[in-house]
């Protein structure tokens, strides 16, 4: 038990750090201690975690720990030396992608990676223009920040970026069928090309993560990204797929989200679930990007991909490989999609269920016909779920699609918590909507 209330520690919180930096729920939590997929609060509480991607082989897990702890304990420097760590991490980690992506450069953040990868898409081609959707999150760096208006209020698109509406086949395009739903909008992204052409710009890339995961996890229409990626190289640029959130095997049957797809993108930024807690994050990119980029360009970050931070990056490989992660996203997150959708067939609040691997999206609608999003009702459920010991979030342009992307051991008990208590509040909330 602490000696501090929660009110006095968000008082003080707030007194050192202002209002900016969120926090999550009405109430918010107060954690000291993870352990799996589970998390502890101050009064000794446990939560199950079915939102948090970072400690993506679980909270805690004792070999990245001891990883962590024998490197730290033996060496930790900036990387200007030569040490076996971090060229043995990137010669596993490539393995991971197909042939042509085989080199690597390593930072602390996404935010890094993704604005590293703008640099170099932008180095590569000798063009400015990116093109983003028009509710992406990249990251928080000026550079990065530009695209993405969606989730910054204060953020503007430059000259330099342009969007196009997020790809989603759940609410679609007004008039458009939905066997023409790819053309229509990958007929944005050439508008985007051709205005940016009109302007005296033109494209150094796209950049979008492949399972639109902060747009909502969309089911994206079969075909869009690799119509709008060929056009993107048409117009002499490059594809740069942020894997910040999507990769590392959450989408189950690939390692990577961008896998699904058919096509290999020339720039991959990773980060989030990369170092299990530890900031480590990177950019994978064609060798003769990275080598005509470091040939005339430099880059040097301080911390990215320190002896330790490539230690805990063998480790989340190793317990990825070892305990058999990724075949658990396929059978678990069936599992969970299954209960899910028994959900769907008895709450009409339930509009849409999407799914890749360990990474659910639930979208809420008032009404099934109109698609109404249920807003005040998605808020309400993510904080009756975090009374009754169950974390979850919401995630979407208006923020009404429950987001669902637990820690990848998550098994099949810990499903059915989450199935019975979702069914519970969701009879609530639907009991207050009714009455
Ligand atoms: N890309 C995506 C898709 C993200 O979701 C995020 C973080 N939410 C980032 C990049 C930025 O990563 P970081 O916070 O590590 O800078």
């Amino acid at each position: 038990m602490s000696a501090i209330t929660n009110t006095e520690l968000l008082q003080r919180r707030y007194n050192v750090m202002g209002k900016s930096s969120p926090l999550f729920y009405e109430k918010p939590l107060h954690l000291v201690r993870g352990e799996g997929v589970w998390l502890y609060d101050n009064d000794g509480r446990k939560y199950l975690d079915v939102y948090n991607n970072v400690p993506h082989v679980g909270h805690c897990n004792p070999r990245v720990v001891e990883a962590l702890y024998k490197q730290a304990s033996t060496l930790n420097i900036h990387t200007r030396y030569l040490h076996d760590n971090i060229v043995e991490y990137i010669e596993r980690l490539t393995t991971t992608f197909d042939d042509g992506l085989s080199m690597a450069m390593l930072t602390c953040t996404g935010s890094e990676a993704n604005e590293l990868a703008l640099r170099m898409a932008r180095f590569y081609t000798g063009n400015q223009g990116i093109i983003v959707t028009d509710f992406a999150y990249h990251g928080n760096t000026e550079a990065v920040a530009e695209l993405g208006t969606g989730f910054m209020p204060e953020a503007k698109h430059t000259k330099r970026v342009k969007s196009f509406s997020i790809p989603d086949s759940y609410r679609g395009i007004s008039g458009v069928a939905e066997s023409d739903l790819a053309d229509a909008y990958a007929a944005q992204v050439q508008q985007a090309i051709d205005e940016f052409e009109a302007e005296g710009i033109n494209v150094a890339g796209m950049l979008v993560c492949p399972d639109f995961a902060n747009e909502g996890l969309l089911t994206v229409p079969k075909g869009f990204l690799e119509k709008a990626v060929a056009m993107v190289r048409k117009a002499g640029g490059v594809m740069i797929a942020d894997e910040v959130q999507a990769g590392f095997g959450r989408s189950g049957a690939h390692f990577w989200a961008h896998q699904w797809y058919d096509l290999t993108p020339d720039i991959v930024t990773m980060g989030k679930p990369m170092g299990n807690g530890h900031p480590l994050a990177g950019v994978i990119a064609r060798a003769d990007m990275i080598e005509a980029f470091s040939k005339e360009a430099m880059y040097f970050n301080t911390f990215g991909g320190t002896p330790v931070s490539c230690a805990v990056g063998m480790a989340v490989l190793d317990a990825l490989q070892e305990d058999r992660l990724m075949e658990n996203a396929v059978s678990t997150g069936a599992y969970v999609t299954a209960g899910l959708r028994k959900l769907q067939d008895k709450y009409p609040l339930i509009g849409d269920v999407r799914d890749l691997g360990m990474f659910f999206g639930v979208e809420l609608v008032t009404d099934r016909a109109t698609k109404v999003p249920a807003i005040i009702e998605s808020r309400r459920i993510i904080n009756l779920m975090r009374e009754r010991g169950v974390l979850i979030s919401t995630i979407g342009v208006t923020d009404s699609i429950l987001k669902l992307r637990p820690p990848m051991p998550f098994q099949p008990e810990h499903a059915d918590l989450l199935i019975a208590t979702l069914d519970d509040v969701l009879e609530i909330v639907s009991r207050e909507m009714a009455g």
